[in-house]
């Protein structure tokens, strides 16, 4: 709570330029209001009682401009609360956007995107709710509660006595229900953002439930968590309306009551008629001030709750740092992993990798063979230190890659992963991807080595053709070779590719594979390979099984040699 208080505070500082002018006008605002019953009381008093027409009349005229000086503070506070709200829920985006950026691997390997999202977009748009025109409108009845009460004191300290009743029971209900509020908020936000798994994985897998005919079943889970929110909200609105209900009766029963005791003043003499209006209008004020700043503390705690995941995520720091050590003047592209054991963070019972040694000299082409799940894209996985190894080290050119600066270590890997992702934007934008710099005949030339060149020049727009929702559709073998291209156009000096080409068709895959093999520059290469055309030519082929690599050769040695090769070339290695 206190973390979270702090964090919001900081978030509004940021924004002080303008809640201070939102503040000035309120208590512009501020002034107008308190000043009505005062000048009413005079209008009675003064005017109506003493019988002077024109006394009314100027009395009127003031209450009028108050009036219109109300109204343009009004606006003017509103619009900037309301803006200084907005700018600081983009700053609050766009620092948990940042922060879950540089979140390692391992924190998305149990997360779904789904949440991840809905809470960027829901949670932060909560707080948003609260710190704008509410927070002004909450300053503005704080204050006129504040100083009506000093006004009410000065009208009739004895009636005053009268209206003080209310106070405690509102602020008791107030605190009670404001904490069971907290909490079904915090909760209303989770069963909302479990509501967005299902329609991420519903949507982002529409194809496989269309297949299956799985739609009314994705309905009924969606329908099912959504309902469940409803029913969290259900209770967190109960609470809410019950504070609100009762400070609402207590508040303007005690201005009913201070109206009957101010009646009983005035029978007997002890206050003028003026008097009792103007203290019933400031009772009024009070009431209303106290019971509107309690439904603000009710919807600011319920912005509490909403934030604490935000603030948790704010204050986590990334297991390992995206950024920041040692760099290498010049990469030779030699790859040692020593005793290299590793388990994913996620599931701490099972080796994914075994105990590996292996060493890959400067521009040596490898190919890792395995059933599924030896350990193969695990490796990969720690040679781009998407995690770092349990025990053992992991070095380039005899560096341990834990003291290498992770983003510049990435910059000299380039990497086509099983399923290619690619991005909004145009075909050359996708691959350049980051390397704004790089020339049309450069991209271009990686397009050509990639076998992607043809199908790019097919379409009207060539490379400038958009990518997604608005663009062309491109199959999985087209996606590959943008993926590959990308890879091949930062010429880096350690190249690794997974399953990288297993959606083409045997006849492009052997080109590509040609090409990769003969980049004028060679890079160290790992494949993890998939086809028996791939590894026949490749020097070492790496057999893996359970986490090890349990054999190691040419492709016939290992014929003769390994029975598990045999067995794979058998089984898996697609003949072709
Ligand atoms: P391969 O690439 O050879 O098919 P992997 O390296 O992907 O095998 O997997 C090795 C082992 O690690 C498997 O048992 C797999 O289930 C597990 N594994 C892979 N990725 C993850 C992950 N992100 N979280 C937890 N376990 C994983």
């Amino acid at each position: 709570m206190t973390t979270q208080l702090r964090g919001l505070a900081v978030l509004l500082r940021d924004q002080r330029a303008l809640y201070a002018i939102g503040a000035a006008f309120v208590a512009i605002g501020l002034v107008a209001t308190l000043s009505y019953p005062m000048l009413v009381k005079r209008l009675i008093d003064e005017g109506v009682l003493a019988g002077h027409m024109s006394r009314v009349n100027e009395l009127a005229l003031l209450l009028l401009g108050l009036l219109a000086a109300e109204g343009v503070a009004t606006v003017v506070r509103d619009y900037y609360f309301n803006l200084a709200a907005e700018r600081l829920t983009m700053r609050l985006r766009q620092s948990v956007f940042d922060h879950l950026l540089s979140q390692e691997i391992g924190f998305f390997d149990n997360r779904s995107v789904g949440e991840l999202t809905t809470r960027l977009w829901d949670d932060v748009t909560v707080i948003g709710r609260v710190v704008g025109e509410p927070l002004g409108a909450a300053m503005r009845f704080a204050l006129i509660s504040a100083l009506g009460m000093a006004l009410l004191v000065y009208t009739s300290p004895a009636l005053t006595l009268v209206l003080m009743l209310a106070v405690p029971p509102i602020a008791v209900v107030a605190w009670v229900l404001g904490g069971r509020v907290k909490t079904l908020s915090a909760s209303t936000q989770q069963a909302y953002a479990e509501a967005g798994i299902v329609a991420e994985e519903s949507l982002g897998g529409i194809r496989t439930v269309r297949a299956f005919s799985q739609e009314p079943a994705a309905r009924a889970r969606y329908r099912e968590k959504l309902t469940a929110a409803v029913e969290t909200a259900r209770r967190r609105i109960l609470a809410n309306s019950a504070r609100g209900g009762v400070s609402f009766v207590v508040g303007e029963a005690a201005a009913l009551f201070g109206l009957w005791a101010g009646a009983n003043l005035i029978l007997q003499g002890r206050l003028t008629s003026g008097a009792v209006i103007s203290f019933v209008l400031y009772g009024l004020l009070v009431a209303r001030g106290l019971r509107r700043a309690s439904e603000f503390w009710g919807e600011a705690v319920r912005g509490l709750g909403a934030t604490q995941w935000i603030f948790e995520m704010l204050a986590r720091e990334p297991r390992m740092a995206v950024g920041g050590g040692m760099r290498l003047a010049r990469v030779e592209g030699a790859v040692t992993l020593d005793g290299v054991r590793f388990r994913y963070p996620t599931r701490p019972d099972a080796d994914a990798l075994a105990g590996i040694d292996l060493h890959v000299g400067p521009g040596e082409i490898v190919a890792l063979v395995g059933r599924s799940g030896a350990g193969k894209s695990t490796i990969l996985n720690l040679l781009l230190r998407f995690y770092d190894p349990d025990e053992g080290r992991i070095s380039i050119d005899g560096h341990d890659a834990r003291i290498l600066d992770p983003a510049w270590l990435r910059s000299q890997i380039g990497v086509v992963l099983q399923e290619p992702v690619l991005f909004s934007g145009t075909i050359a934008d996708n691959i350049r991807f980051g390397l704004a710099e790089r020339s049309d005949a450069e991209v271009a030339a990686a397009a050509e080595v990639a076998c992607a060149r043809e199908f790019i020049e097919r379409f009207p727009a060539g490379f400038a053709t958009p990518i997604g929702t608005r663009g062309v559709q491109l199959s999985g073998g087209q996606r590959q070779r943008l993926a590959i291209a990308r890879a091949v156009l930062r010429r880096p000096r350690i190249l690794i590719l997974d399953e990288a080409t297993n959606a083409l068709d045997s006849e492009s895959e052997a080109f590509v594979h040609q090409a990769l093999l003969a980049l004028d520059y060679g890079p160290t290469t790992f494949i993890v390979a998939h086809r028996l055309s791939t590894v026949i030519n490749i020097g070492r082929v790496l057999v893996l099984d359970r986490g090890q690599i349990i054999h190691s050769g040419r492709h016939d040695e290992l014929l003769r040699t390994s029975p598990v090769y045999r067995q794979l070339i058998e089984t898996q290695l697609a003949v072709r």
